[in-house]
């Protein structure tokens, strides 16, 4: 089966992060119709893989593929947001309304409604059921957990 145009890439050593200082092992990958690889090193914030991104007959044909990819990226924006600890499961799309803390930014109409999913995240000492955005207008994933939006808990500074 031929690659898909766009998709995510492992690889060492890190790069800083094409949104933030974070560095990362991950990225986006697209190969453009002359076969030229560009690359997108990007941090588990700004690592979210949009299969709407694809082209038309891709997003059509490939939407298993597309949204495998997706999922990964949730689930490891929410285990890094654990600390790199446990494992999680994205459950499906979510409306909006549903989550609970979500309000709506003030700029949203601009753009696309942000997008949410539910997931169940499991760790040796907890189960818990979350939600994750993404934010249009931040461009980045965001994590609700009890009725609040996450900030990032541990420190962000990491000798490399
Ligand atoms: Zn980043």
């Amino acid at each position: 089966m031929a690659e898909l145009d766009r998709f995510t890439i492992f690889f060492t050593p890190a790069r800083q992060c094409t949104d933030c200082a974070r560095r990362s092992h991950y990225g986006i990958a697209e190969q453009d119709d002359e076969g030229a690889l560009s690359l997108e090193p990007r941090c588990f914030e700004h690592g979210y893989y949009n299969p709407e991104q694809a082209g038309v007959e891709e997003f059509n044909t490939r939407t298993r593929q597309l949204r495998q990819l997706e999922y990964e990226s949730i689930t490891r924006f929410v285990v890094a947001m654990h600390g790199e600890i446990g494992q999680a499961l994205v459950i499906g799309p979510c409306g909006l309304s549903t989550v609970p803390g979500y309000v709506t930014p003030d700029l949203a109409h601009l753009l696309n409604p942000d997008k949410a999913w539910s997931v169940r995240y499991e760790a040796a000492t907890e189960v818990a059921h979350l939600h994750v955005v993404f934010s249009y207008v931040e461009m980045k994933l965001q994590l609700y957990r009890d009725g609040h939006k996450v900030v990032y808990p541990f420190s962000t500074i990491k000798k490399s």
